[in-house]
């Protein structure tokens, strides 16, 4: 993915696709078919989260599997620290090595549900960056190592909706040690306002990160979603886009239109600024994020044929 990421050309623009694991086998086989449609227009790399206190760790491996395997992308997997004590780190490390798989997003994870704050648990890692030293220590280069930014502050420091100077600075100079520890590419958090996101990779580029910051996108496709999601993650929403979606809220393929319009404008500014990467927070839906490539001229949808003529035999994926 470091390959892919920061070898790009100038000229080229690269994208890549963030899933979840379903809950039942339908939403699994119907995450399948949106996912090969989806891999048709050759994302960089797609990757598939691990569910909220390790509780989809067995689907996550398994789906994990499928796509580098049988989808044939490139695939990352999401591993987070919470309720995961040193040994099942390991077999999932050691799962995805035997699958072939090469990418890890290391991640702290959030607390548990029910709790308001992440606790260690026996025999585990207090944060991500406790992961990524293990996983270099253990594994030396065998894996390449992503880990979260965030271009407002990580929640957990952002007070009345925004974190002060000095949580901001130690955010960053504590995303630094990540990166110094292994980190080799930095995705980002979802945001809306994109001055943020550019002030962040200024202020990182200050301090000394060189790495690919890669903007993650999360298109707006309902309005409930994107309340809840920006109200979890504390972000901060333009009152422009307020005012644009408050008329509409109620008509969800106005909504959705809106998402497709908002996703590809903040694209184009984050392209204009010289950012040659885009990670694109799917939520599993194919539509909002095919279009936005499609308005950028990324993709052309059109030419895409449904026989899955992008299948390729397996083991024949690396970047
Ligand atoms: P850390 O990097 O450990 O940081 C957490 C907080 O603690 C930060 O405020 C950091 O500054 C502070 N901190 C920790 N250690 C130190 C230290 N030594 N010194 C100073 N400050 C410190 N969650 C999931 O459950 N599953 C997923 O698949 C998932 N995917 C994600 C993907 C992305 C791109 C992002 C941005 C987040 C994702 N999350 C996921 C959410 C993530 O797990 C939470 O945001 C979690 O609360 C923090 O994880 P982290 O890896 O950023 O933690």
């Amino acid at each position: 993915i470091l390959e892919a990421t920061a070898a790009n050309d100038a000229s080229r623009v690269v994208f890549s696709f963030e899933f979840f694991p379903p809950k039942t086998e339908d939403g699994v086989d119907n995450l399948f078919e949106k996912m090969e449609r989806m891999v048709a227009h050759n994302p960089t790399f797609c990757d598939i989260t691990w569910g909220a206190g390790g509780s989809t760790a067995d689907l996550t491996l398994e789906i994990a599997n499928r796509m580098q395997n049988m989808v044939c992308v490139e695939t990352m997997m999401h591993l987070t620290c919470t309720n995961m004590p040193v040994d099942q780190i390991d077999h999932a490390l050691a799962t995805i090595k035997s699958n072939g798989i090469q990418n890890v997003l290391a991640l702290r994870g959030d607390p548990p549900h029910g709790q308001d704050r992440f606790v260690q648990v026996e025999g585990g890692f207090a944060c991500a960056l406790d992961l990524v030293n293990h996983i270099r220590s253990k594994y030396e280069d065998y894996f390449g190592i992503t880990v979260a930014g965030y271009p407002e502050g990580h929640p957990e420091v952002i007070h009345d909706g925004v974190a002060s100077p000095e949580a901001y600075a130690n955010e960053l100079a504590y995303l630094k040690k990540k990166v110094d520890a292994g980190g080799e590419v930095i995705i980002t958090q979802l945001f809306y306002d994109t001055d943020i996101f550019l002030k962040f990779v200024n202020d990182c580029r200050q301090i000394g990160i060189t790495c690919p910051i890669v903007p993650g996108i999360m298109p707006i496709n309902n309005y409930k979603g994107f309340i809840r999601m920006t109200g979890f993650c504390k972000t901060k929403i333009p009152p422009e886009i307020m005012a644009a979606l408050e008329p509409i809220k109620d008509n969800e393929e106005a909504v959705r239109a809106y998402g497709i319009h908002l996703g590809t404008e903040m694209c184009k500014k984050i392209m204009a600024s010289g950012i040659r990467t885009l990670h694109l927070y799917t939520l599993n839906m194919d539509k909002t994020a095919l279009a936005i490539l499609t308005n950028l001229g990324l993709i052309e949808e059109s030419k895409i044929s449904r026989s899955l003529p992008w299948r390729r035999p397996a083991n024949v994926h690396r970047v």
